[in-house]
Parts: structure tokens; C-alpha cells; sequence
């Protein structure tokens, strides 16, 4: 190998690889966004699957919000994610796969300093109502009773991972 090749390969491999992405915070909570990785090799991805974690919107027929789980004249008519392209046709599409958390910016957190995190579940009670509940995630202590989204507005819908 020449000098000259030599020093063309050094010159090479100083240069930066990637440049760091302006919206680094977005890019991290959705680690499923290909304009985060190469453009070699474009996988169409299906828009009525949403990535984890993203919020998701449901609509009645007159528009008005309504829950993933409502049934009658509340069931989803149509859907959307955040930053989704348009609206999905429960019809066309069904439902993506959803859960429930806390909205971001509420810290509802156990009475055990320690533990993290919260997960927002329905349960039965005793004298057979159900009830949505904030729970600890570490421990399942009972944190606080949940009105059902979309009244209450500290509770939203994001996609499960399937
Ligand atoms: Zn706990």
C-alpha cells in the first residue's frame, strides 16, 4: 500500500459517521423511526401500525373523543396516532394494539420512595363495579381512582407493541 493510499484510508475513517439528529429527545421515544437508520433499505411500513409508545386518538362517528373499549353509539368510528399521517377507519383497519399511562408531566408515585413508575389498570372491586386504577408498578399499591379516559383527561391511550 502506498503512502498516498495510506493516508486517504486515515482521512477516511476520522470522518464523522453520522451527524448527531436535531430532534434527538423524539427520535429516542420512537426507537422505530427509520429516518433514524439508513436509507439502504426502505421497508414499507404499514401507517395503520403505529409505533409503541405513540399517543392515540379515537372518534366517534359525530367526532366526539371516545375510548378504544367503548361500545354502541361510543365506538371507535375512526382513530389516528400523534404525528400520524390521517385518520383510520375502524371498519377498514380495527384498532391498533393500545394501553393506558398517565399523562406526561403527572407524577402520581407509591408511598414507598423507591419504587418507579406507574400502570394504569382496570380491576374489579369487591362489590363487582370496575374500577380504573393507578397503580405502582413495582409493588400494584393502589395509587389513586381513575376517571376513563377520554373524560379524564391524566389518562391517555399509546400503542402496545404487538
Ligand atoms: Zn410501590
Amino acid at each position: 500500500m502506498s503512502i498516498l493510499d495510506k493516508a486517504k484510508q486515515i482521512r477516511l475513517s476520522r470522518e464523522p459517521q453520522a451527524r448527531p439528529l436535531p430532534d434527538e429527545p423524539i427520535a429516542a421515544s420512537r426507537p422505530c423511526d427509520i429516518s433514524v437508520q439508513s436509507d439502504q433499505s426502505p421497508t414499507p411500513t404499514d401507517p395503520s401500525r403505529p409505533p409503541a409508545g405513540v399517543r392515540l386518538f379515537f372518534g366517534r362517528a359525530d367526532g366526539c373523543p371516545t375510548a378504544p373499549d367503548a361500545e354502541g353509539d361510543d365506538a371507535v368510528y375512526h382513530w389516528t396516532w400523534e404525528r400520524g399521517p390521517g385518520w383510520f377507519y375502524a371498519a377498514e383497519v380495527g384498532l391498533p394494539a393500545w394501553e393506558m399511562r398517565l399523562r406526561p408531566g403527572l407524577y402520581l408515585r407509591c408511598k414507598v420512595v423507591t419504587h418507579r413508575g406507574t400502570r394504569i389498570v382496570w380491576r374489579n372491586t369487591t362489590d363487582g363495579r370496575k374500577q380504573l386504577r393507578c397503580e405502582c408498578a413495582e409493588c400494584g399499591k393502589l395509587i389513586k381512582v381513575m376517571r376513563a379516559p377520554p373524560k379524564c383527561p391524566d389518562v391517555e391511550f399509546i400503542a402496545r407493541a404487538s
